[in-house]
């Protein structure tokens, strides 16, 4: 590979060498049969190159103008399979290579039809059936598809036009010949007029390179965003190309570059890596066959020192799996009293979490889904976080569809959480399936796990009387004497909140403590402007707001009540009291939170150890 000068961007130093070095080459011949194409200058060479974001990296004359040539077949077959389907203009035109030259006279006579889009009898046969009620309304349309592939409107070169129209007798005894068989059923004149001014389009390296990420970009522009082709309309143009596209250099040109690709007789050759990038370059002077000499070298090269050959492929399937874990080890946020902890440690087994990430497609899906097909012989209910999944593809989307049957069948209950991860498309495509297999979605997967746990806890758990609550029953008061349950009683507060309110805010003055008597408390820290972060949450006999009360400093989150709650305030001067009156109470109740901080730190550390 060519050495990188330092430079902006590594990659355009890289063009900027190529082109310099291929500059240098001579040999070749401008095409003259189109008396104008004979006017171009033989030095001009320009090479684009776009990502399928729409970034493009140009060196040369890429802001000059040239006719599109055969550059345009490509796209005018995609145009005319969007508007008819695939069956109706296999009818019209075949997808077989031909071996010939471009403009040979040869015909599919066993099909009656031409042999591909890419030679010019195929080219003229995709120009007959362009839609619109009049021949300017048909050539409006042709420029309006065009100019939705590059982005921006496309002019037409008038004298290139009229030279081709002027002297291309071989097109219109195609024409003729296939309106003789009855391949054309429109008047040749006309069908050629569109023709020629489709091949005499105006565009620069810039323009193809766009035009050519579009159909790597799965027919959507990425500078316009606009949907040109379907997904199954860019794979039959990127099939023709790669089979047809290069004349009849095509066979040697796959085995050398790898790339789908059309050449046009001014000179332009754009090729097309799908999903990833396409490379236009610009260089007159042609080869025998009729492809741009340096277009073919710089191609070679370009594929060669990156490995863009499209069966270049490294055997590699990645591993969506990026961690797989159970509730027993990483818990939901919910504190939980000490049996519910207990409970949990156990039963959590049966809730499992599993984070995917990267892209789904038939190997990694595959791969997915033998594992995941393990795991469900062994738990009650699935998490499955999509915050990292990049994309979903049909082949993922089978394997998935199939697999949530089988795991209802064997009594698992899945959920899906954190769909919005990847593009728009994919969190579409993961809540059709959702929808379609009554999947339960959460939008984070903390509340999926509370929500498992909950059920989990369920089943164990006794019944519970809210409305006599009892402070004996409270881990924070657990061995103080009757009488001093009773003195606790006197002082407490009891208070009841709606869901939705703030029982504490950050920054307050924290005068009192809380012991949650009934329902549960969300509690939020703020991480910026307007967002907060759910880090916890309380249930019935737990405590809260004691940090600033233990520090004497300003609350340090919000404490939001999640449904109608009720608890009990302690406040400071309450604990000074007790100590003055009964060193014992508050030297019980300290022992029982730090027992309570201890396990809670217990708890965090085991999630932070699962987060490595
Ligand atoms: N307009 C040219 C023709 O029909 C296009 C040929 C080409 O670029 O291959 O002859």
């Amino acid at each position: 590979m060519a050495n990188y000068k330092t430079g902006a961007s590594p990659f355009q130093d890289y063009l900027t060498e190529i082109h310099a070095e291929l500059r240098g080459m001579t040999g070749g011949a401008v095409a003259d049969y189109i008396p104008e194409l004979a006017k171009a200058a033989p030095e001009s060479f320009a090479i684009s190159f776009s990502t399928i974001d729409g970034q493009v990296y140009s060196v040369g004359d890429s802001g000059s103008a040239f006719s599109i040539q055969s550059v345009s077949k490509p796209f005018a077959y995609g145009g005319a399979l969007m508007r008819l389907g695939e069956a109706a203009l296999l009818r019209a035109v075949g997808v077989e290579p031909t071996g010939e030259a471009f403009n040979s006279i040869v015909l599919d006579e066993r099909n009656n039809r031409p042999f591909n889009p890419m030679v010019n009898a195929g080219a003229i046969a995709v120009a007959a059936l362009q839609d619109g009620a009049t021949p300017a309304a048909r050539i409006a349309a042709m420029q309006a598809l065009f100019s939705d592939f590059a982005g921006r409107a496309l002019g037409i070169d008038e004298a290139v036009y009229r030279s081709e129209a002027e002297t291309g007798h071989r097109n219109r005894a195609i024409a003729y010949l296939m309106l003789n068989s009855g391949m054309i059923a429109r008047d040749p004149e006309e069908v050629l007029d569109l023709y020629f001014r489709q091949c005499a389009l105006l565009v620069t390296t810039e323009d193809l390179a766009v035009m050519g990420a579009t159909l790597a970009n799965n027919g959507v522009n990425p500078r316009t965003g606009k949907r040109v082709l379907g997904s199954a309309e860019v794979r039959d143009v990127l099939t023709l190309m790669m089979s047809c596209g290069m004349y009849d250099y095509a066979g040697e040109w796959s085995y050398d570059v790898g790339l789908p690709a059309k050449s046009g007789v001014s000179g332009a050759v754009l090729a097309v890596l799908p999903g990833q990038l396409s490379i236009a370059i610009w260089s007159p002077p042609l080869d025998p066959i009729g492809n741009s000499v340096r277009g073919v070298a710089a191609c070679s090269r370009i594929s060669r020192d990156f490995g863009l050959h499209l069966f270049m492929n490294a055997a590699t399937v990645e591993d969506v799996i990026r961690r797989e874990t159970r509730a027993s080890r990483q818990p939901s946020l919910r504190i939980r009293n000490p049996r519910e902890r207990d409970l949990l440690a156990q039963e959590g087994e049966k809730i499992a979490l599993v984070e995917l990430q990267g892209a789904l497609y038939f190997a990694s899906a595959e791969r997915m889904i033998r594992r995941l097909g393990r795991l469900i012989a062994e738990v009650r209910y699935l998490v499955l976080d999509f915050r990292r999944l990049n994309s979903i593809d049909g082949a993922a989307l089978r394997f998935f569809d199939d697999f949530l049957t089988r795991s209802r069948a064997a009594g698992v209950e899945i959920a899906f959480a954190e769909i919005g991860g990847g593009t728009a498309d994919t969190a579409g495509l993961i809540s059709g399936l959702a929808r379609d297999r009554g999947v339960r979605v959460f939008g984070a997967v903390d509340t999926a796990l509370e929500t498992y746990e909950d059920m989990v806890l369920d089943l164990a758990r006794e019944p519970y009387d809210h409305t006599n609550f009892a402070l004996d029953t409270i881990r924070l008061f657990q061995g103080l004497e009757p009488a001093q349950l009773r003195r606790i009683e006197q002082l407490i507060q009891p208070m009841q909140f709606e869901a939705g309110a703030h029982i504490l805010r950050t920054g307050e003055d924290g005068r009192m403590f809380f012991v949650l008597a009934r329902g549960s408390v969300s509690v939020m820290v703020e991480t910026g402007q307007d967002e907060r972060l759910r880090v916890g949450c309380i249930g019935p006999g737990q405590f809260f707001g004691e940090m600033a009360v233990l520090e004497g400093g300003p609350r340090s989150a919000d404490v939001i009540a999640d449904e109608r709650v009720v608890c009990y305030g302690l406040t400071v001067a309450h604990l000074d009291d007790l100590a003055a009156e009964d060193p014992h109470i508050l030297s019980t109740i300290f022992a029982n939170m730090a027992r309570e901080f201890a396990s809670r730190i217990r708890a965090g550390n085991r999630v932070i150890s699962q987060l490595q």
